[in-house]
């Protein structure tokens, strides 16, 4: 188990993350969302033993994670960890990178690892290519499949799929987050977007203004969300007599109290957004069709 209690750690004289507390079982997916700036990535640093706390502790299992004050090299065995700005070797293969700290003593063990991670990260037609010759997204990829490669007991993903097109991301997503569960690997992700959340975190923690300000089930968080930040994580959403509405909960009604102005309509593939005003206020709503500009509905 993942242990973090009131850990605090400022950049100089800058406080970026305040009394953060929380735990993660084994084999266990922890999602941590805020904006941009909120402190995801220092929170993984921090995890990893990069830099010193001001206060607190971090253990795994029952060793104390340690920053470079304690520690000659930063880093655990047991932990493996993929930056935002992931680092690979450019000038030798796909299969090489991924294999590179795998032992030379046993080829065909090492052969058959390398090509079970290729497998995961949909990169087996790339196998002998160079690194420096590939796309952001297969970079990324590789960079997936390096850290797995001798299975780590907790893995430390920041922004994972961010490289990563739509056309793959959706089975990338897939294969990654099975693969992780199957064995059992503790999963720490740092993420603004919620397709890596919804139907894979076992919780959500949410940061902000330094803190944490939710740590519940993605279920509870999207059904009850507290604070306009953590209804805007999940969707569009209005706030109507100081209550969070999303967009899809409104529907046009032949009578209510809210009649609102179209001003725009975007196309969603399977329903249409619509932007009205209500008043001087901007309502968002879904539609299954597309609705003029300029005429008048009543939603509810
Ligand atoms: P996020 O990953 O959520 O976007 P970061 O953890 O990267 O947030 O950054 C949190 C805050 O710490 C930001 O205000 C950022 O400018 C600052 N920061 C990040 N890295 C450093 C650093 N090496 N030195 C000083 N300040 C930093
Ligand atoms: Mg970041």
């Amino acid at each position: 188990m993942l242990q973090v209690k009131n850990i605090h750690f400022s950049y100089k004289k800058k406080t970026v993350l305040k009394d953060i507390s929380f735990k993660a079982e084994a084999g266990e997916y922890i999602a941590i969302i805020g904006e941009s700036g909120s402190g995801k990535s220092t929170l993984l640093k921090v995890l990893r033993g990069e830099y010193d706390l001001n206060k607190g502790q971090v253990l795994w299992k029952d060793e104390d994670i340690l920053g470079p004050k304690f520690n000659l090299v930063v880093g655990y065995d047991f932990m493996k960890y993929v930056a935002q700005e992931f680092e690979l070797e450019p000038y030798i293969s796909v299969e090489e990178n991924i294999g590179q700290f795998l032992s030379n003593f046993y080829p065909e063990e090492k052969k058959q690892r390398v090509a079970e991670l290729l497998d995961v990260v949909e990169l087996q037609s790339f196998t002998k290519t160079k690194v420096k010759l590939l796309s952001g997204g297969q970079k990324q990829r590789v960079a997936l499949a390096r850290a797995l490669a001798k299975q780590p007991e907790i893995l430390l993903l920041d922004e994972p799929f961010s490289h990563i097109d739509n056309f793959k991301k959706q089975s990338l997503r897939r294969n990654i987050f099975s693969y992780l569960k199957k064995k059992k690997i503790t999963c720490i992700v740092a993420t603004h977007d919620k397709e890596d959340v919804l139907g894979y975190a076992d919780k959500m923690l949410v940061l902000d203004n330094n803190m944490i300000v939710a740590n519940n089930t993605p279920q509870e968080l999207y059904s009850n969300p507290e604070t306009p930040l953590i209804a805007s994580f999940f969707g569009e959403f209005n706030i109507i007599n100081n209550e969070i509405v999303y967009s899809y909960q409104l529907k046009i009604v032949a009578h209510s109290n809210l009649k609102v102005k179209v001003v725009q309509c975007y196309f969603k593939g399977n329903y249409y957004l619509i932007e009205a005003s209500l008043n001087d206020e901007v309502i968002f709503f879904e539609h299954h069709s597309a609705i003029k500009k300029g005429e008048e509905v009543f939603i509810k």
